[in-house]
């Protein structure tokens, strides 16, 4: 088979690193990956055989990077996840992950549901989808945010057959089985449960979950494998705990201070505040009274966490963490987080960014000779409009994964 050779003749590239559009390049595209970026006007040296395709000075941007999703999360209630048919949420998932691709986002970080048979039916492409990193299932405690028994429930340890998003381990012997396991399928990173969370039955957000001794215990076998832990934190305690435990990736971190600003930037760590899912989950209603009284908690002080983050100089990757019906929001976030940042430290948070967070610089979020050839075709310019990227139906105007066209209307 030969290998597909694509050009994009005058293209507005869009340099994330430098925050500028290169106006005029081509980009040639050699299989799965990005061969060269030069000016159009360059030689001919137009592969033989490749095929042209001139974008007319449209922008030309690395796809989109979410660090947290959940692709399987099908229903808002994550308990139905854990007594539905794994066929039937497979399929289900695959729904989801071709929407993500259509909204222009071409890699995505699981935090707990997606596993390695997902992984693979993307990669062979017999789903339409981003590619998807996965940790199989989030860690979590007895009564933690992974426990989505009710409190008249006494079955022990989770309440399915293990396809849901949470897995329930207590002890450092069980933290480690676990994590040895998740490695075992292929896990691309350790996710912790590490304090209580909205939509979890049980737990009060204040809580801080799992001993010091469990988590240090999951960090070590995270990187004796090569990999680092993610981990679900909302308050100051939580997440300094966990910086100081080693945790690399604090999701949420809605309830943070200032001293926990000083400490990611000390340790390095990165945040993934995901808001999208805060405004969103109050509107579409159905939750219990509980679920409501957490909302409003968290809601109110997220923008407020990023905005200090931000002013902190904390790494921050672009993350939404959606459920069910609500995950054609993914691109709200864009909106949210562009009311306290500029819009080119947004777009590197989706892609630059999010690349270092997953150990990918180079090769994913930037369109250079060398990276993934995961790119999009925008009508406008994201630096001056972000609201060019929150209207993919009609001005994304192309999706390219691997090489391959997801879409082309060009
Ligand atoms: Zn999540």
């Amino acid at each position: 088979m030969t290998e597909n050779r694509i050009v994009l003749n005058h293209a507005a590239v869009l340099d994330v690193a430098g925050g500028t559009l290169l106006a005029d390049r081509r980009v040639v595209i050699r299989g799965g990956t990005i061969d060269g970026v030069e000016p159009a006007a360059a030689g001919n040296a137009l592969a033989e055989g490749a095929a042209v395709v001139d974008v007319k000075g449209r922008t030309v941007m690395p796809g989109l990077c979410d660090a947290h999703v959940h692709v399987t999360a099908w229903s808002a209630n994550l308990a139905d996840l854990e007594w539905t048919s794994p066929f039937y949420t497979g399929i289900r998932a695959a729904e989801i992950l071709k929407e993500m691709l259509m909204r222009g986002f071409t890699t995505v970080r699981d935090g707990g549901g997606a596993d390695f048979g997902l992984a693979q039916a993307v990669r062979e492409g017999r789903v339409a989808g981003p590619r998807i990193l996965f940790c199989g299932h989030g860690l979590s405690q007895t009564g933690g945010h992974g426990d989505m028994r009710g409190r008249g429930m006494e079955t022990a340890g989770g309440i399915g057959a293990g396809f849901g998003l949470g897995e329930v381990c207590d002890g450092i012997d069980a933290v480690r089985r676990a994590c040895r396991n998740e490695i075992r399928k292929g896990a691309d990173h350790i996710k912790l449960m590490l304090s209580g969370g909205v939509v979890s039955p049980t737990d009060r957000l204040g809580n801080s979950q799992f001993s010091e001794e469990e988590i240090r215990a999951a960090v070590e076998e995270a990187e004796m494998a090569g990999l680092y832990v993610m981990a679900h934190a909302y308050t100051a305690r939580a997440v300094n705990r966990a910086i100081r435990c080693g945790v690399r990736s604090l999701e949420h971190c809605n309830l943070i201070d200032q001293g926990s600003v000083d400490l990611f930037v000390k340790q390095g760590a990165w945040m993934v505040p995901t808001l999208a899912t805060y405004e969103v989950l109050g509107l579409e209603g159905g939750y219990p009274e509980t679920v409501i009284a957490k909302l409003a908690e968290v809601k109110d002080n997220g923008l407020r966490a990023l905005e200090i983050a931000a002013r902190g100089g904390v790494k921050l990757a672009y993350g939404t963490d959606l459920l069910g019906p609500m995950h054609r929001h993914q691109l709200r976030e864009f909106a949210i987080r562009s009311a306290v940042q500029p819009a080119i430290e947004v777009i590197r948070s989706a892609t630059t960014y999010a690349a270092e967070l997953f150990r990918e610089t180079g090769r994913t979020g930037i369109i250079a000779p060398g990276a993934r050839a995961d790119l999009l075709v925008v009508e406008g310019d994201p630096l001056k409009d972000l609201a060019c990227l929150q209207d993919p139906e009609h001005r994304l105007l192309a999706i390219m994964k691997d090489g391959v066209f997801y879409k082309n209307r060009l």
